[in-house]
């Protein structure tokens, strides 16, 4: 299909039923408005409230983002070196950064809760992708403003080397919280700065996994509170934190409404914000063309294989797969006969080349296909990134999906497909492989919901004054099938 932009009319299509705005040219983005046709079979419609939320979210960033008179005043309140003339005034813009690290797949489930949290708290959202540029991957998702941060100037700017906050740095909620002094708590648990009409010009937010009980202290209805007033937050996370926001008291009601599927969160969050940079968006089209796309009525199993702990030998991981895949039935029709395809995706080419000799050398029906076959994780790298981002958008057009517990990049293509994983059971990141260890029973289980899983959950709840079974609290949450003490949406 060739559009040029006048002759374009966009349809519900290309709009994911009004989640997209019409705004952008066509060709700005290919991927924008062609993301519909590769995944034409969603289930889930995103509600109008959360059209209108978005679109006042839209305005909301056109209004105060980076070149805008409202953004020069903000950033020069933050800059300026006596700290005066701080705190919000009704209309003023308020900022939320979100400071992203490790891999792609944490940083999308990362950028898609920050986004979630700036709307739920009216505020502008930029992202710091840090050393490499987000442009070489991801087109902007908001129409006339930017969403990304601009460097900073100012020498000491609290903008300027936000890679090395930390749950040390003293603008901690949570260390500002435990140090006490700038945070007065009151007998009924209400929480205020110690001088009302000053709080901070900024605050730190650490949500990285491993935090602290004061940094969970995020997800209670108090400490949003004191936050409201503080005209930029700063946030450092890898994880999904949504599932946390549901449990987050002044957010739920808004939550509800917004999503009256729960467990379609993520799936509209995520086909809101990533349009893949033209040069993703080029190998995804032309290797699905070349590799997956087949008459009418073909199958394509994606399979996600990822291994945390170089120690677990490949072949127990090649087992749990085969089993995985001839328990639940998924591979039936890989012969000659048939049209089926399998997508393999992983750092390593072993399992590919084992895979194609399990089914015919690969030849046979739709054949077996690897897009590529990096060997190890690289970081600040475009090109390789351009190939993790291709396959995870490739893994999302499949029909059926095999996953590694425990990864995100799983979590973000089964997010996009809307489509429910099976998954393999891993090790945790941090978990060695033991010689003799007995193989996961089963093979593999079927995620409960479409949701990526949150691994670090507050399990605090505010106002008992005590841990909770999470599980309990929402019929919508439950742990995850990978995670046994993370919380999903269902
Ligand atoms: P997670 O570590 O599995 O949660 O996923 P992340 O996406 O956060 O980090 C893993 C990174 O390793 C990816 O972003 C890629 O850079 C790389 N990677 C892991 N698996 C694959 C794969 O199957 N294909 C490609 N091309 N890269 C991968």
């Amino acid at each position: 299909l060739f559009f040029r932009d006048a002759q374009v009319n966009l349809t519900a299509d290309h709009l994911l039923d009004g989640l997209l705005t019409a705004e952008f040219s066509y060709r700005s983005c290919r991927s924008r408005y062609e993301f519909g046709s590769y995944h034409k079979n969603s289930s889930h419609k995103p509600s109008p409230y959360l059209l209108s939320k978005l679109r006042k979210q839209e305005a909301l960033q056109k209004r105060c983002g980076p070149g805008t008179p409202a953004y020069k005043n903000a950033l020069r309140r933050l800059q300026s070196s006596d700290g005066a003339a701080t705190g919000v005034e009704d209309g003023d813009c308020r900022y939320l950064v979100n400071i992203s690290f490790r891999g792609l797949g944490n940083r999308m489930i990362a950028v898609a809760s920050a986004f979630l949290y700036a709307v739920l708290t009216e505020r502008v959202l930029l992202v710091h992708w840090g050393k490499q540029d987000a442009a070489d991957v991801f087109c902007q998702p908001f129409p006339g403003a930017t969403w990304l941060l601009p460097r900073a100037s100012g020498k000491r700017s609290p903008l300027r080397n936000l890679d090395d906050y930390g749950g040390e740095s003293k603008e901690s909620l949570g260390n500002m919280l435990q140090s006490g002094g700038a945070v007065v708590v009151s007998a009924d648990g209400n929480v205020s700065w110690a001088s009302p009409r000053r709080p901070p010009a900024y605050v730190y937010l650490h949500l990285s996994g491993g935090y602290g009980f004061h940094d969970k202290l995020f997800y209670c209805g108090a400490h949003q509170r004191l936050l409201r007033g503080v005209p930029w937050l700063l946030m450092r996370t890898d994880s999904y934190l949504v599932p946390g926001l549901f449990l987050t008291p002044p957010f739920v009601g808004e939550l509800e409404a917004m999503f009256p599927e729960k467990d379609a969160a993520f799936h509209h969050l995520g086909r809101y914000l990533f349009h893949p940079s033209n040069a993703v968006w080029r190998a995804v089209t032309n290797y699905h063309r070349a590799n997956l796309a087949g008459a009418a009525g073909r199958r394509v199993v994606g399979i996600q294989i990822r291994v945390f702990d170089k120690k677990q030998p490949p072949q127990l991981v090649l087992d749990q797969l085969l089993s995985c895949v001839r328990n639940e039935k998924l591979l039936p029709g890989i012969a000659a006969s048939n049209d089926d395809a399998v997508l393999v995706t992983s750092l390593s080419s072993w399992y590919y080349e084992r895979i194609a000799a399990e089914y015919g050398g690969g030849v046979a029906g739709g054949g077996v296909h690897q897009p590529s076959q990096e060997g190890k994780q690289r970081w600040g790298d475009a090109a390789h990134d351009v190939k993790a981002l291709s396959e995870m958008y490739l893994l999302s057009t499949c029909d059926v999906l095999v996953t590694s517990g425990f990864s995100t990049f799983g979590y973000v293509a089964q997010g996009l497909a809307g489509r429910r994983p099976w998954v393999m059971a891993r090790p945790s990141p941090w978990e060695e492989w033991k010689e003799g260890q007995a193989a996961p029973e089963p093979p593999c289980r079927r995620a409960l919901s479409v949701e990526p899983c949150f691994h670090s959950p507050s399990y605090y709840d505010c106002a008992a004054g005590r841990d909770v079974e999470l599980d309990r609290v929402r019929p919508y949450i439950r742990r995850c099938v990978d995670v046994s003490w993370g919380i999903q949406l269902v």
